[in-house]
């Protein structure tokens, strides 16, 4: 028996069977130069790997048991591309000319393809690119000699066990089967690790040895709430975890039975409790969880579970279904927040050096204002369906919020001319995300009709802690003075200008912060919908006067220690 360590980033207990799943990292895509006389060796690898690509693609349209008529047209059309002599031809032009690597030549003359294509204002076409990058990355594992497996089909139950899957990857895998994760990287707020807990499995990330120790087969016990894995346990142990798991059961269905009680302190002050997203079929199921709504949609994971641009009816088509599964409860949608470590394949983020702080949210967006009026018409016209409000994340300033704003009235205007309906009153919300919002919060009150603190992030861009970096993972403290100073001057700056101030970063759903949050006055709490019970009961047995003293003084608090110690000590 071996005890691991990591970071706990979504409770539970699970005992199971382990799946080692490495091929989910994708290397670095080696360049190097090569001579004129290896450029038709290079060209015959090329060749193979085609071949090689283009016969695994009849495979998998053949053997797929329950394949849809659109997936087949699909794997055609990926055959096709990875033949298409046009695209050979720009192969041997660039290698003729640039002479590197073909591996390196593939990548480039995709993303050039894809770039075009991402730009093109016919949706056919924006489609394509995903495609282009989907078939040259295939091509490129051949090269590489990489081998892929799929984790949508797994037909036993798994604990699985990865160096760093993607969040694309954890959209795509079997929800059934997969049981909890393990990873070696991640952190709490990485969207690998949101989706997990989105997806309510157990799971432990960051133990940095973890695809070393563990093999598929592997007894293990993950306890998500303590951040801990045990591998082959003993006998007692296993006892214990059993009885653990009844006990866990057996306390969440007490925290359910608050239903739809509101989220309001012993002496009167209420506050909003919502639930967060990432895919239409969750909203489903927030009505048993009591959530008041949806504080955040994260819109870019219907881009990415199809790999590519979604067009206007398939955004309309989802929008509406999350608005409707809600009764007339409010929605708001997150304005696509691609980039980062969410990426769209064929898309340059990929390659860009420093893609945290490079074209990311509304960034990406911006930058690609076809794209953005698309999501915003689509979201318009959704809007008839029941209340929505509209967020952008990752506003560093005045310009970049009037410019969103802009471009969502020339939306309208296209609605309009179409004939298109969309609700008269629709709120717009800035995602409070970066310190320099914070900074300027009181000119972003004036164009916002509430604000949004994103703390997984605003925690990143304050500390500089990459927020999926397992190694600084330490540094990335909630309650660090200078978190909890920028989320109360947010708050204090939305109240200033007569909004309200929600939160949907993962900091809204930690109840050890419950008491602090509500003593600083935050108005809505956005989370994981599994974490609303537990809130709720939490603001329920509090006292909003007390809350504001602890409040106080956690702000005047020299370090993060010390605000961790006012709360145990107000935890009891
Ligand atoms: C955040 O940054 O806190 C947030 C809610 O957005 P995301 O986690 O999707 O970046
Ligand atoms: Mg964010």
């Amino acid at each position: 028996m071996k005890i691991l360590s990591g970071l706990s980033v979504a409770p539970g207990i699970v005992i199971g069977k382990a799946l080692l799943y490495l091929e989910d990292d994708y290397p670095e895509i080696p360049r190097y130069m090569i001579s004129a006389d290896q450029v038709e060796g290079e060209l015959g690898r090329f060749g193979q790997a085609v071949e090689d690509a283009a016969a695994e693609l009849r495979e998998l349209k053949e053997g797929s048991r329950e394949i849809s008529r659109e997936q087949s047209v699909i794997f055609d059309a990926h055959i096709l591309m990875a033949e298409d002599p046009d695209f050979h031809y720009q192969i041997r032009a660039r290698i003729e000319s640039e002479y590197e690597n073909i591996e390196w030549i593939v990548w480039e003359v995709a993303r050039d393809l894809s770039q075009k294509l991402m730009v093109s204002s016919d949706p056919y076409l924006r489609e394509r690119a995903a495609d282009i990058a989907d078939v040259s990355r295939r091509i490129i594992s051949h090269l590489m000699g990489i081998k892929r497996f799929s984790l949508s089909d797994l037909d036993d139950d798994v604990i699985l066990v990865a160096h760093n899957l993607l969040p694309s990857d954890a959209l795509g895998m079997n929800k059934s089967r997969v049981k909890a994760l393990v990873m070696n990287m991640g952190s709490r707020t990485s969207h690998t690790a949101i989706l997990a807990k989105a997806f309510g499995l157990p799971s432990v990330l960051g133990i940095s040895t973890a695809t070393r120790e563990i093999t598929s087969g592997d007894t293990l016990i993950v306890d998500g709430g303590a951040g801990k894995v045990i591998l082959d346990p003993d006998e007692e142990t296993l006892g214990r975890y059993r009885d653990s798991v009844a006990d866990y059961k057996k306390n969440y269905a007490e925290l359910l039975g608050l239903g739809e009680l509101p989220a309001e302190t012993l002496d009167g002050h209420r506050v909003a409790l919502k639930a967060n997203i990432e895919i239409p079929e969750e909203a489903e199921d927030l009505h048993r969880y009591g959530a008041e709504g949806i504080g955040l949609y994260r819109s870019e994971f219907l881009f990415l579970k199809s790999g590519q641009s979604a067009d206007e009816e398939m955004q309309y088509h989802a929008y509406r279904s999350v608005i409707k599964a809600m009764k007339g409860k409010p929605v708001t949608i997150r304005t696509v927040d691609l980039g980062g470590d969410k990426l769209l394949s064929g898309l340059q983020t990929a390659q860009e050096s420093n893609p945290l702080l490079g074209c990311r949210a509304i960034r990406f967006s911006l930058s690609l204002p076809e794209i953005f009026k698309t999501q915003l018409r689509a979201i318009l016209r959704a809007s008839v369906d029941g209340p929505v409000k509209i967020m952008f994340p990752m506003i560093s300033g005045i310009e970049e919020l009037e410019e969103a704003i802009a471009i969502l009235e020339e939306a309208k205007g296209e609605c309009r001319r179409r004939g298109q309906s969309y609700a008269d009153r629709i709120e717009v919300g800035t995602m409070i995300e970066i310190p320099a919002a914070v900074m300027t919060a009181d000119y972003l009150v004036e164009r916002s009709d509430f604000f949004s603190i994103g703390t997984n992030d605003l925690i990143q861009y304050t500390l500089a802690v990459d927020r999926g970096n397992e190694k600084v993972s330490y540094l990335a403290q909630p309650t660090h003075p200078a978190v909890l100073r920028l989320i109360k001057a947010a708050i204090d700056a939305a109240h200033a200008g007569g909004i309200k101030a929600a939160m949907c970063g993962e900091l809204a759903g930690d109840p050890h912060a419950t008491p602090l949050l509500l003593g600083l006055g935050l108005d809505e709490f956005s989370m994981t919908a599994i974490s609303i019970p537990k809130v709720k009961h939490l603001i329920r047995s509090a006292n909003y006067e007390k809350c504001r003293d602890l409040a106080y003084e956690a702000v005047n608090c020299s370090s993060y220690k010390q605000v961790n110690a006012l709360l145990d000590q107000w935890a009891g």
